[in-house]
């Protein structure tokens, strides 16, 4: 550190920090338009021209390194006169006739220092306004004064390089690619370019000022999409969201955010939202529906009808059939306290651990697989330790830059700027392919060979951390044993990945330390993905990468709280915080702080409740009486959907609780309006267990209500009903506040007991296990030993996945999300600019087999499994390898994947084998023999 004096204040300044960051950091302003915090400084616009006290020079701030003893002064009358004729020389070339701007930094500036427009003729060249069709982002080149912000950021946050400067002089104007439109130009609409610009050359397009006006407040909140967990600033007016704008404090992605996160709002204020609860006219008349019987029609109702309907129902089969004859399927879409308020509504007041969610078909594995290993279900490590320490990444099954954007461009600017090795296994050529220093595009299914063959290689080598596995593990001797079989010859034999191939990455992997593991759902949604997952925890354990910033296991958890969904107990074999429900302490505990009084409590089962895809099967053959569904979509994203819907249209009671008519409500009976993310407050945590405050922005649209105070409504009845009052010291239902719900959390659930609403709100990062409220939080697990003391080497070996390819359907499926959408799409689709990027269902085909199959690029083809079959385009890339074919279920019906997709579970897990499925293609015209 250092000191000088700027305009007579003593300020200290690290070495290497430039004056108009260190004037910034002590709060005074120096006016900037092409320096950016978050960017390399150019100090091309000089408008942040100082004076030094020594040579009376006047210096460029952002580019003038502070040194010690230095005198500045930043608002001289000189100085004054500089920029004021910067900014008039810039006004030369400015044009906002069509468009006028008031609001941007620019024009605060030429307001402030009283540049004035001349009177000569601009020497701009005139640009068409609006020229691009872009979706999200406005062009207008008359507007721009070349301060290359916009050029940076594409290319130093995004690394995706779409604007670039164009022509000499009077001529140099920004350009996308090489003059085509910006998403010719390979554009992700991330928005960074539009966020930094300060001229309004390039703004959103549903921006206020386009439409209604400057924003009455801002409200920082979480994004509802992914699990990275990206804040924001919803900007509302007149009770809407009208725009997302990035806020530099967001801790995990600064002013950065993907496609969904800045534009993905607009489904907020769609005419489809459920607006006031339905009930179907048999149960208003008292009636139940026989097995075989159709539903009949809605009746809209209020509140106190729909809670009364369902309270008796469910009173009634809880009466006649017990607590296990209910199905609970809670969200990773609803908040922490939501969903510890449905997993407690099973427990408590139903009686059963039949509850589960979308985690079950995600992440199971992970957390079965990590649990064993380490004792530890979650990933070790944060996202940004991994992008800015990790010596190398392994990056498996996992399509970062699509599914969790801005942690995918976080890693291509690691290998870009820090030049991180990066190694990607995946049968298709990801976007971070183009990045790596190696693709292993491995068959799909095979995952347990591949890290089996490499970690081989390794110990042949001798090139793991014996120390390591010596102080910090057990069960290596054996394990070691079992890896003998795994010869390069054999492994290369079954992944189609060549012996070299094999070598080099063994290598590199083994000789970058601290090298990160990353994964999502190409390792776990497998037969055979808790040993998939076993095996990627032996692998950092036999490297000795555990327990240390940039290393670690990495699963990505997928939907914005399924993090939080699964801390909360909301899984059929867990209380909150992961204690076991065949423990019999915990299960007291519980029975203590949820005692009722005067009711038929039933004591908690010990053995595991039905899991999601078992409790729908259960429904359709009414082994179960009642499900209760809230926010989750299983008609559109369970496996094998004909199965499902033949389940759901069988079951004898769905009650739905749900933002939108979405593709399960053709089979509920009721339907409870339910608030989006915006419109509620509570808590997220997102993949890399940092807790963050959701905050509510606006009302839920008419009559709708948050999901936290609908569960409690229907729970006081149902007690009522029942003849039970609250007892314990946690039994009570009469919230006032999710932060009520988040500290009873805090006393039930160990790794959130620090987690407090006030240190929420003071802006504390708070990373679990947070074991009190003077505790820091714990970003990095496992630092001194595991969380079950040694970490633990398990056999893991190869087995292929349930269904292969054959003679009758030849090609293998396997499946994903793409950038646009989010999941079923209920929110993405209802997005018109999103649904403008990614309009309908594409399969992905490749060159080989589309020429076999007589197949052209964007035709019309029909994919078929034994279970059932979809409509799609085909494209035809050579992102897939001939023999494999990738589609999504961002659509549904007829378009949805799931028709197809095969619902065999790995044992452990119960996680359904979404990744491989033997399908045959063909084009629209022809007959596909439709089971
Ligand atoms: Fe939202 Fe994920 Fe995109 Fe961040 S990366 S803005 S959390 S969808």
């Amino acid at each position: 550190m250092m000191t000088l004096t700027i305009d007579g204040k003593t300020v200290s300044a690290p070495s290497g920090q430039s004056v108009l960051e260190a004037a910034r950091v002590h709060g005074i302003e120096i006016p900037a338009l092409c320096h950016h915090g978050d960017l390399t400084p150019v100090g091309s616009c000089r408008l942040c021209v100082v004076e030094v006290e020594r040579d009376h020079q006047l210096a460029v701030a952002c580019a003038l390194g502070a040194r010690a003893g230095m005198v500045v002064r930043t608002g001289t009358p000189r100085i004054v006169q500089a920029r004021r004729a910067v900014l008039e020389m810039l006004l030369l070339r400015y044009d906002d006739t069509a468009q006028p701007e008031r609001d941007s930094e620019f024009m605060r500036w030429v307001r402030e220092y009283g540049a004035s427009r001349s009177e000569a003729p601009s020497i701009a060249r005139r640009f068409a306004v609006d020229a691009d069709p872009h979706p999200f982002i406005r062009v207008d080149l008359n507007k721009c004064i070349l301060c290359t912000r916009c050029v940076r950021a594409c290319a130093e946050v995004q690394g995706r390089f779409v604007w670039g400067v164009a022509g000499r002089g009077e001529d140099s104007h920004i350009v996308a690619g090489l003059d085509t439109t910006m998403l010719e130009a390979r554009c992700e609409s991330c928005g960074a370019c539009s966020a930094v610009c300060p001229s309004g050359a390039l703004t959103d397009r549903n921006s206020l000022r386009e439409s209604m006006g400057a924003p009455e407040h801002n409200v920082t909140t979480v994004c509802p999409y992914c699990g990275v967990g990206c804040g924001f600033d919803l900007n509302v007016r007149e009770g809407k969201v009208v725009r997302v704008s990035s806020n530099a404090q967001a801790p995990v992605n600064g002013m950065h955010l993907c496609v969904k996160g800045r534009y993905g709002y607009g489904f907020l204020h769609d005419g489809a939202r459920l607006q006031q609860p339905r009930v179907r006219r048999y149960l208003l008349e008292g009636r139940t529906r026989g097995p075989g019987e159709a539903r009949d029609e809605w009746i809209t109702v209020g509140w106190d009808d729909a809670l009364e309907v369902v309270a008796r129902r469910f009173a009634a089969i809880r009466a006649e059939s017990g607590g296990d004859a209910f199905g609970i399927l809670t969200s990773a879409k609803c908040t922490n306290e939501e969903n510890y308020l449905l997993q407690k509504f099973a427990r408590q007041v139903l009686g059963t651990h039949n509850v589960d969610h979308c985690a079950r078909l995600c992440h199971a594995s992970t957390v079965a697989g990590l649990s064993m290993a380490y004792g530890s279900g979650a990933m070790s490590n944060t996202l940004r330790d991994v992008a800015e320490e990790a010596a190398a990444v392994f990056l498996i099954g996992s399509n970062p830059t699509e599914q969790h954007p801005v942690f995918g461009t976080m890693l291509r600017q690691a290998v870009r700027k820090r030049r991180m090795p990066l190694v990607v296994a995946d049968p298709r050529a990801i976007g971070l392919t183009e990045f790596a220093a190696l693709h292993l595009r491995h068959w799909p299914g095979t995952d347990v060979a591949l890290l089996n063959g490499l970690m081989h290689i390794i110990l042949a080598k001798g090139w793991h951390d014996a120390q390591f596995i010596a102080q910090r593990t057990e069960g290596f001797a054996a394990w070691q044993h079992s890896l003998g079989a795994y010869t390069p010859a054999r492994v290369s034999a079954i992944t189609r990945v060549s012996e070299a191939e094999l070598t080099r990455a063994a290598s590199l992997l083994a000789h970058a330390k601290p090298m990160a593991v990353v994964w999502a759902m190409g390792i776990t949604q497998h037969t055979s993905g808790v040993l998939n997952v076993l095996a990627l925890a032996n692998l950092q354990m036999l490297l000795g990468n555990v327990g240390m910033r940039g290393g670690g296991v990495n699963p990505l958890r997928g939907q914005n709280n399924v993090q939080g969904a699964c801390d909360m107990g909301a899984l059929s074999n867990q209380f909150p915080g992961y204690q076991g429900v065949g423990d019999a302490a915990v299960r007291e505990k519980f029975a203590v702080a949820w005692a009722l009084r005067n009711g038929q409590y039933p004591p908690f089962g010990n053995a595991p409740g039905l899991t999601v895809t078992e409790m729908i099967s259960a429904a359709g053959q009414r082994a179960l009486r009642a499900l209760y569904i809230v926010g989750e979509n299983p008609a559109a994203t369970d496996p094998d959907l004909n199965h499902v819907r033949r389940s759901l249209q069988s079951a004898e009671l769905v009650v739905l609780q749900e933002i939108f008519p979405s593709d399960t409500a053709e089979f509920a009976d009721v339907l409870l309006p339910g608030a989006a993310w915006a419109e509620k407050s509570g808590t997220f945590t997102n993949t890399e267990r940092r807790v963050q405050q959701v905050r509510q922005a606006i009302d839920p649209p008419g009559h709708a209500r948050p999901d936290w105070d609908i569960v409690c409504g229907l729970a006081q009845r149902m007690l009522a009903l029942q003849g039970s009052t609250p007892a314990g010291p946690q039994a009570g239902w009469d919230y006032a506040s999710p932060d009520d719900i988040l500290i009873e959390v805090g006393m039930l659930c160990p790794p959130y007991a620090g987690i407090t609403p006030a240190r929420l709100s003071r802006g504390e990062t708070l990373h679990w296990p947070v074991p009190d409220t003077s505790h820091p939080g714990t970003p990095i697990l496992h630092t001194e030993c595991f969380s079950r003391g040694k970490g633990k080497f398990h056999l893991s070996e190869y087995l292929p996945p349930q269904e292969l390819p054959d003679a009758d359907y030849p090609l293998l499926l396997t499946t994903g999300r793409v950038l646009a959408h989010w999941h079923a799409g209920e929110m993405t689709r209802r997005v018109p600019g999103l649904l403008e990027l990614y309009r309908q269902p594409l399969v992905e085909i490749s060159p080989e087999d589309a020429a076999r199959l007589h197949v052209a690029h964007k035709q019309p083809v029909r994919l078929a499994s034994r279970r059932g079959e979809m409509q799609a385009l085909a494209q035809v890339t050579d992102r897939v390898p001939p023999g494999v074919v990738f589609g999504n279920f961002h659509f549904p019906g007829e378009a949805n994947v799931n028709n197809l997709t095969h619902s065999a579970l790995d044992p452990l897990a119960k996680i359904p084998e979404f990744k491989v499925c033997a399908v045959r293609l063909v084009n629209s015209g022809t007959r596909t023999g439709k089971p």
